[in-house]
């Protein structure tokens, strides 16, 4: 029996770095790229290594940017006492498309894990909390997901919250349980935040 060829074996290695890959998929993947998409591949290489140079983080809200400032936190127009703490990019983007939310965003880049006891280290709360002393909002909106994960996370923020004087709400219920606002259509999205509960004075 052949050895697997060892490029081949840490390729199949660094493939297991994705979310959901075991060593099976990687195998299958290593597979496909390497004995049918041989451009795309290389074309997979050179998006990644260019993405890692020239992505990094907003220095005021923590999304993934190419500039000091994302578009958002660059823009002049939003309203500066509002700010509204998400998981992802992707709930950015569904906020923004969904058009109901005028102020800024911090983004926590994960969420807290309650199977794995609260690891704090999965989301940027260092990070808030220096966002947090540099301004001076008067609503904080906290729209995390519906899920485990979501109720843990914003159980942590409020926490975070609670000394601050401003107002601290919380997306309405209309997401259904278990929802991940990434896969949320916009009317309900939209009417998730208008109708946002307050938390806190
Ligand atoms: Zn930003």
């Amino acid at each position: 029996m052949s050895k697997t060829p060892d490029a081949f074996a840490r390729l199949t290695d660094a493939l297991k770095v994705l979310p959901n890959v075991g060593p099976k998929s990687a195998q299958r993947m290593a597979f496909h790229l390497l004995q049918h998409k041989r451009a795309e591949a290389r074309e997979l290489a050179d998006a990644l290594e260019h993405a890692l140079k020239q992505v990094r983080h907003c220095r005021l809200c923590n999304t993934f940017t190419e500039h000091e400032l994302c578009a958002v936190c660059a823009d002049e127009n939003r309203d500066p006492r509002r700010l509204m703490i998400v998981h992802m990019p992707a709930d950015v983007a569904g906020m923004e498309a969904a058009n109901c939310h005028d102020g800024l965003y911090f983004v926590l880049m994960g969420q807290v894990n309650p199977a794995q006891g609260i690891d704090l280290n999965g989301i940027a709360l260092d990070r808030l909390t220096e966002r947090l002393q540099n301004s001076d909002f008067d609503e904080i909106v906290i729209a995390t997901n519906f899920t485990a994960e979501g109720y843990a996370t914003a159980y942590v923020l409020a926490e975070l919250l609670k000394p601050l004087p401003c107002k601290v709400s919380r997306l309405s219920r209309g997401i259904p349980l278990g929802g991940e606002l990434e896969y949320v259509d916009a009317g309900t999205l939209a009417q998730a935040v208008y109708e946002r509960r307050q938390v806190k004075d």
